[in-house]
């Protein structure tokens, strides 16, 4: 058993680590209050290679793993930016075509997500079915040679900033006659796909869209592999990545947040001579908060060694108590940061309390906290569903 990295690892940790700290949180605000999004660092990002470290060299990327992609996210959330369309494009999507996308697929779509030229989002949620993608509404018909689709979705991030919607609809099984999940991919101006934003509590760079599919006409080479029955198999290729890098974001974020905080508690004096920091009341809650962050950190790299070992149910259990783990922690992390800074903490200036509603979405996004609890209760521990 080990725990460091490799020394490619390590490199690109600190490669990543130097550029997210040149940009910086400040950047990040500025882009968020502005309604603009962190364009320039992402092109430099995939210009250097960390958009793609997970895709197959064949199709331009790094041909690495979720190991690499998770430093990636983490780094750059460590540095103040933590970029949610890292977990939608090159994780959930790249995942998704690297493994069950036709060849064609793949040779269209991966070298634009690996150079960071082109960005794939992904939509499942829809306003009925919520956290019960069992009562997914989202249908294909079959239309010609093509497929017309027809549904809502919400709460999609990046709609605005994408080529193309990875759309989970579903489509009737020709030997059953049953409903079954189907991936298209939607190009984000195709007639009859229409968006609104949804105004969100959270200072991000990113946003979050309602979208209306009305009679949405696809070509067949739309449908996501070869056939219908890539659909779930792709569907889960997905989720592994997605927990295991926006846990990664988790934690990363919960590091900036306890650095920051330090910086601030060691150095402030109020009472005489001695630092707020060496006051216990002051310095173990964040010791507290450091302690959760690296266990999840510790978590996240068994998830993300599991996973790229090709074991995908045991990264399932890990992925899931990585990222309610890395969520739980980062809003700990956070909400203690802003609590030490006292009423420095609730300023822009120093730049924590701008996180407060990002590590609260993680606790809901992309998948809640109940629901891996539910997870954890029926798979790990055997009890019964009561949902
Ligand atoms: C910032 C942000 C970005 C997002 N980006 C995307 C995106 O890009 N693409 C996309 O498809 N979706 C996206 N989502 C949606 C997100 O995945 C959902 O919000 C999440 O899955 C929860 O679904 P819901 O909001 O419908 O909650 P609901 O399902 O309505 O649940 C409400 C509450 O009830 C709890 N609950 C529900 N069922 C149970 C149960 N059986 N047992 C116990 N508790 C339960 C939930 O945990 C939650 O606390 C995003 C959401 C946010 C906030």
């Amino acid at each position: 058993m080990t725990f460091d990295l490799t020394p490619e690892q390590d490199q690109l940790r600190d490669a990543v680590r130097a550029l997210g700290r040149r940009y910086g949180h400040s950047y990040f605000v500025e882009k968020a209050r502005a309604g603009e999004h962190t364009t320039e660092l992402w092109a430099e990002a995939g210009r250097l290679g960390y958009l793609g470290v997970n895709i197959p060299t064949e199709y331009g990327g790094g041909g690495g793993g979720i190991t690499e992609l998770a430093i990636v996210c983490e780094e750059l959330a460590a540095a103040g930016c933590p970029l949610l369309l890292l977990v939608v494009s090159p994780a959930i999507a790249a995942t998704v075509l690297s493994r069950h996308g036709t060849e064609e697929q793949r040779k269209r779509h991966l070298p634009g997500l690996a150079d960071g030229s082109q960005k794939i989002v992904f939509a499942i949620t829809e306003p009925e079915a919520g956290s019960n993608f069992h009562r997914l509404g989202t249908v294909a018909r079959r239309d010609g040679d093509g497929w017309l689709l027809n549904g809502r979705k919400c709460y999609i991030s990046g709609v605005d900033e994408a080529g193309h919607v990875l759309v989970v609809a579903r489509t009737e099984d020709s030997s059953t006659g049953k409903l079954k999940p189907a991936l298209f991919l939607v190009p984000t101006d195709a007639v009859g796909l229409t968006r609104s934003k949804l105004d969100m509590e959270i200072v991000s760079p990113e946003n979050q869209f309602l979208l209306y599919l009305d009679d949405v006409r696809v070509p067949a080479d739309a449908l996501l592999g070869e056939s219908l029955d890539a659909g779930l198999p792709a569907l889960f290729a997905g989720l592994n990545p997605e927990r295991i890098t926006v846990a990664a974001m988790g934690a990363g974020t919960g590091r900036y947040a306890i650095e920051r905080a330090s910086e601030y508690t060691a150095t402030r004096k109020v009472w005489g001579g001695r630092s707020i920091g060496s006051h216990q009341g002051v310095s173990h809650p964040l010791a507290h908060a450091a302690v959760q962050v690296e266990l999840a950190r510790l978590m996240i790299q068994k998830a993300a060694t599991l996973y790229d070992a090709g074991r995908d149910l045991e990264a399932g259990v890990a992925g899931n108590m990585a990222k309610y783990a890395a969520g739980e922690a980062a809003a700990l992390a956070v909400d203690t940061a802003v609590q030490v800074l006292g009423g420095a903490g609730m300023t822009t200036e120093y730049g924590v309390a701008t996180l407060l509603g990002a590590v609260r979405a993680g606790r809901i996004a992309p998948v809640s906290r109940e629901m891996i609890l539910n997870f954890v209760a029926q798979h790990v521990l055997g009890q019964d569903k009561s949902y």
